[in-house]
């Protein structure tokens, strides 16, 4: 069994981020510009913002934080991205989910520029991804592709499994395998809260994805032998052993399916970092097409 290591394969991607800047800047450019929208205090969203931030900081672009209290109104937060859409210094803007109730994520994902939209949510990127031309593809997925190329993992006329139909990551990353291209030509099943016997369509899996957000919901048993096993889940679950009073756990029970399959991503470790990579990617291709376009 291999351990897909996400934090590496992040790693080398920001060495050639970093690269990419480096050029950018000697031929005179501006480095390319990110701004993120956080609402309220998560303390899982303070994370991962943080996280973008020195991921940001680290490659040499220039990263922008927008904070706002929970009780911001929404029109606050369109005004806002509607000022960083002609903002000729930024060249993505996402707003980190989850939101507070009264804020619609769909008004948001369509208020930011198809052009800055590095996320990949906005439904011009989203009909794009589907009709296979080119867009910003949605972090995660782009992170998940890259992982499958760089652990050379064979795709074509697989049976690849994916739990979660969201926007976000399972419908995405279903179009990315099921494309006519490498990695991808799989054949792919998607599962939701609704399927009836999940564990009957997961044992049929050459490649299982599981992005459901309910921790270690896919046990061994759950798993075919020799499987690849992408794990997208984290969750924060209480741990009174740890300092911070939780621990992160992934969909899949990992111990025990480890044992089973032939690649796994760890939680944490696995695709999280990937998916800051794949944000990041996203936005020097919008800096570039601004800056030669
Ligand atoms: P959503 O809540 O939007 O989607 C979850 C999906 O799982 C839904 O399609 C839902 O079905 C399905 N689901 C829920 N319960 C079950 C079940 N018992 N059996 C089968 N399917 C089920 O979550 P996201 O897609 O945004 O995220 C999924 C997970 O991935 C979360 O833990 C999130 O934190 C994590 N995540 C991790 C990232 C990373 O970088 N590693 C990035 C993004 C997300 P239905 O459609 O019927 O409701």
């Amino acid at each position: 069994m291999t351990i897909i290591d996400g934090k590496q394969t992040a790693e080398e991607y920001k060495a050639l981020l970093k690269q990419e800047v480096n050029v950018l800047v000697a031929i005179g450019k501006r480095p390319p510009g990110l701004a993120i929208l956080l609402i309220g205090n998560n303390g899982a969203s303070e994370t991962y913002v943080a996280n973008k931030l020195k991921t940001c900081h680290d490659v040499g672009f220039n990263a922008s934080l927008f904070r706002f209290e929970n009780t911001v109104s929404e029109s606050e937060i369109l005004n806002c991205i509607n000022e960083l859409n002609f903002n000729s210094s930024i060249d993505g803007v996402i707003v980190q989910s989850p939101f507070p109730n009264h804020i619609s994520p769909q008004k948001i994902n369509e208020a930011i520029h198809p052009a800055k939209d590095v996320d990949g949510f906005h439904p011009m990127n989203a009909g794009r991804l589907q009709q296979n031309k080119p867009c910003y593809i949605a972090a995660t997925p782009k992170g998940i592709m890259q992982l499958i190329e760089k652990y050379k993992i064979e795709t074509q006329g697989k049976h690849c499994v994916v739990v979660g139909r969201s926007n976000i990551v399972g419908m995405p990353m279903s179009i990315l395998l099921s494309r006519n291209s490498k990695p991808g030509n799989c054949t792919v099943t998607i599962c939701h809260s609704k399927t009836v016997d999940l564990a009957s369509y997961t044992k049929r899996a050459d490649i299982l994805i599981a992005a459901i957000g309910s921790p270690e919901l896919i046990t061994a048993a759950m798993v075919k032998e020799g499987a690849v096993v992408i794990d997208v889940g984290i969750t924060r679950v209480a741990d009174q052993a740890t300092k911070s009073g939780y621990k992160l756990k992934g969909d899949i029970k990992y111990d025990e399916v480890a044992n089973k399959c032939s690649f796994i991503t760890p939680v944490p470790g696995g695709v999280g970092p990937m998916t800051i990579i794949g944000l990041l990617q996203n936005t020097l291709l919008a800096a570039k097409n601004a800056i030669y376009n």
